[in-house]
């Protein structure tokens, strides 16, 4: 085909098994494109931590590129519409391609730009390069989408996935002398020295070979010790995944390709283990699902028994929490982890979510915001998932009553307390025996040489937690027998 194509990366900085290049590519020219565009994404332009991620995944893709297909990635900001139509109105291109987004504000954006685009005799092709289906290509009975996991997984695995899609092996002969000025990624001020963020520095290995590196060293190490260690504090026995999924540096079908194979090789072996990791992108499909049907539920709850639920908002109470000084060991190793790493174990997640909810009672969205900053794998859907089934307000969420007892928590999933002790210093010299919950030490438990106090660095609790439990069971007992 000789013509010039846009293609138009996203949330798909990868070369492999993505549908959008792949047909980008079947033209002689091809213009890849980025565009920083934060406005367009208000009110959930990308966060501090991600911004941290997202250049050096774009540094990767610029790389590979270049040295793939000798092609200069073209970097904008400001306007997408505007970008794309000057590229357009220089190099006489005739189609436009992308692969779909989800989160409501850029599904708006992406819908405009392809209204007008084709208003302009242009062909547009977007393309599904990051779920394993579609969001309305699963649904019940009665044609509607769901809204509890299970049944949604039970159809999605029954349903033909994709097959990879195989990248041509040539190289794009024509360059295109884009005339207009290009920027450079240090242009985009995605990061600033001496930030808290920085810190992150040599803790990930960022990019696409770097994202089938991580699969392939999780699948031989670890993913038949994933089911049985998944939930254990200190242990790295999740794929640590996320953030490269979030940014599509790798697709979930190719790491279902990978898993599969792996099933395969084992003679089927280590079976469940490979259910349960990959239920888990199943998980991820479900809150693309839920945030494509119900895209209010982004900052508005999901069962609509609870709008207006009396959340608190209390910005001292937030700052403890934020800064993990609550007094609540695990709690605050949740949260130290999530400020020195960029990302925190799910059932930490979990359980810091409980805790702000309903320990604490404020609102799900303050909880919401601070990961949206903080995390390396922000993900719209996800994470409202994550929050909405904590506060109990979700789809398909944790019951109201189940409240998670941190202590008990830690006693179950963090029994030598090595989580606590990596993201706590100043209790590192406690026994197991206190480590959970220091407060409640006999003078008998003590170390000796602490005996009057503990840790003179580390804070009482801010709240009681039985207390605090009975408050958050009274209140939204309460409100679920008056709700509408
Ligand atoms: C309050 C809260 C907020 C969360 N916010 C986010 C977020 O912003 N971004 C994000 O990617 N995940 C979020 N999660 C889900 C989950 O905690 C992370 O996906 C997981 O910890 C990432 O680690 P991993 O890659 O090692 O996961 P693994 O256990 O190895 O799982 C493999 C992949 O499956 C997906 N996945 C796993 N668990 C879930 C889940 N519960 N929901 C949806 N997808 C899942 C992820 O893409 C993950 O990379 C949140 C969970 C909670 C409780």
């Amino acid at each position: 085909m000789s013509s010039t194509a846009i293609m138009w990366f996203r949330n798909d900085l990868r070369l492999h098994d993505n549908p959008a290049l792949i047909a980008a590519l079947e033209h002689e020219q091809v213009i890849p494109l980025y565009i920083h565009a934060p406005e367009e994404a208000e009110p959930y332009a990308p966060g501090e931590a991600s911004c941290w991620w997202l250049k050096q995944s774009l540094e990767s893709l610029e790389t590979a590129l270049q040295e793939k297909f000798n092609l200069t990635l073209q970097i904008r900001s400001g306007s997408s519409l505007a970008a794309i139509q000057n590229l357009i109105d220089l190099h006489d291109v005739e189609s436009v391609y992308w692969n779909r987004r989800y989160e409501p504000a850029l599904r708006r954006v992406d819908e405009n730009i392809k209204k007008m685009l084709n208003a302009d005799g242009l062909q547009v092709k977007s393309f599904n390069g990051s779920l394993i289906f579609e969001p309305w290509e699963i649904e019940n009975q009665q044609g509607d989408p769901y809204r509890v996991f299970t049944p949604f997984y039970k159809r999605a695995v029954q349903m033909p996935s994709l097959p990879l899609q195989q990248l041509p092996d040539r190289q794009v002969t024509t360059f295109v002398q884009v005339g207009s000025k290009n920027l450079t990624i240090a242009d985009l001020f995605l990061t600033s020295t001496f930030r808290w963020y920085n810190k992150f520095e040599g803790q990930w290995a960022i990019g696409e070979d770097a994202a089938h590196d991580r699969l392939m060293e999780f699948v031989n190490d670890d993913i038949s010790i994933y089911k049985d260690k998944r939930d254990r504090l200190a242990d790295h026995a999740t794929s640590r995944l996320s953030a490269h999924l979030h940014f599509g540096e790798i697709s979930p079908r190719q790491i279902l390709h990978v898993t599969q194979q792996y099933k395969h090789d084992q003679n089927e072996r280590n079976d469940g283990a490979i259910e349960a990791f990959e239920r888990q992108l199943f998980w991820r499909d479900f809150g693309h699902h839920l945030l494509y049907h119900y895209p209010q539920t982004q900052d508005d709850v999901f069962n609509q028994k609870y709008t207006n639920f009396p959340w608190q908002h209390d910005d001292e109470l937030l700052q403890k929490w934020q800064r993990g000084e609550t007094g609540i060991p695990l709690v605050d190793a949740g949260m130290r982890e999530l400020w020195a790493t960029g990302s925190m174990h799910n059932r930490a997640r979990m359980i810091v979510a409980s805790f702000l909810t309903k320990n604490l009672g404020l609102h799900w969205l303050d909880g919401a915001r601070w990961f949206w900053n903080t995390l390396v794998d922000a993900d719209l859907a996800n994470n409202t998932l994550g929050w909405q089934w904590s506060a109990g307000c979700g789809a398909d969420a944790s019951p109201y009553y189940r409240i998670f007892n941190p202590v008990t928590q830690g006693q179950r999933f963090d029994a030598n307390g090595d989580y606590i002790r990596r993201w706590l210093p100043e209790l590192a010299h406690l026994p197991n025996k206190i480590i959970h919950a220091p407060w409640q030490a006999s003078t008998n438990d003590r170390p000796s040489d602490k005996s009057d106090t503990l840790s003179p660095d580390y804070p009482e609790p801010i709240v009681d937690l039985a207390e605090s439990r009975k408050l958050a069971l009274e209140r939204y007992g309460a409100w679920k027998d008056n709700a509408p």
